[in-house]
């Protein structure tokens, strides 16, 4: 069998795809015994693959490989989303998950498969999204109605991105004129990434995640025509810390080191 798929995209070595299904696996396999552990049902927790700076091929492994049948990928930079949905299958459902500079949300939302925007927080570029989504699928109907998470800045951390935790006022503000204006959107629960500190703290509990499931409860409460449990997710726990997330009612974890290994920053322009 040829080596090259219809793109001329390259497949990746046999032993880096043994490598790629061995470690998607073992995560897993953690996931399952933490879910057991703190008796959550394991149906509730995804685990997204977070390919940033990974060739695409590395994807492509993990999207053939028939037991494991993965289509959710996560990508932090448009530019390198760009480049990976228009060469991977179409069936891919992308998360994007980093920042969104104004200029790149157009670019964005021309993704047709563009699954779920995990890292927006404020209404200007969430409206934005909204109108290039409805833009597009006035012309197109093949455009998914793209979710959307919230992103928290719950360690309230400068450096990070999100609606301060403490800021509730502004969380439902945002939420209620996202609900009323977007039509494009769907609204899919919180996501937060938390502070080192607190995802190194490994004797307690880690506050950050403690955060997001009090933010969760104010919306559910506030919003309880509009909203049950299951309706809000919790994207929460990356590969240092996702086993306390699990604990804590996380939804999603985001798994970019523990899949694909250290990412290489060296060569990076962006
Ligand atoms: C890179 C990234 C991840 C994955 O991080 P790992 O520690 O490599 O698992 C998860 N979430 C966000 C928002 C990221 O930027």
């Amino acid at each position: 069998m040829s080596n090259l798929v219809k793109n001329g995209l390259t497949k990746a070595s046999p032993q880096r795809i043994e490598e790629l299904i061995h470690n998607y696996n073992h995560i897993t396999s953690l996931v399952t015994a933490a879910a057991k552990k703190f008796n959550r049902d394991k149906e509730n927790i995804k685990v997204l693959p977070v390919s940033k700076f990974k060739p695409a091929n590395d994807i492509l492994a993990l999207y053939e490989e028939p037991e494991l049948k993965l289509r959710h990928f996560g990508e932090n930079y448009i530019q390198e989303l760009i480049e990976k949905s228009s060469i991977l299958p179409a069936d891919i459902q992308w998360h994007f998950i980093g920042a969104l500079q104004s200029n790149k949300i157009k670019h964005l939302a021309s993704i047709k498969n563009l699954y779920m925007v995990e890292s927006l927080s404020e209404l200007k570029k969430i409206k934005s999204l909204n109108d290039h989504r409805k833009k597009n699928s006035e012309e197109s109907n093949d455009f998914l109605k793209t979710r959307i998470l919230l992103q928290i800045n719950t360690s309230e951390e400068p450096q990070k991105a999100g609606i301060l935790y403490s800021d509730t006022n502004k969380i439902f503000e945002v939420l209620s004129v996202m609900l009323k204006e977007c039509d494009h959107l769907t609204f899919s629960g919180l996501m937060t990434i938390g502070s080192t500190d607190q995802s190194k703290n490994n004797a307690g509990e880690n506050e950050d995640f403690r955060k997001l499931v009090d933010i969760k409860k104010q919306i559910l409460a506030k919003f309880s025509d509009e909203f049950s449990e299951n309706d809000i997710e919790l994207s929460m726990g990356m590969s240092s810390d996702f086993e306390e997330a699990i604990r804590q009612g996380s939804n999603e974890i985001r798994i970019g080191t523990n899949i694909f290994g250290a990412r290489d920053y060296s060569n990076k322009t962006h």
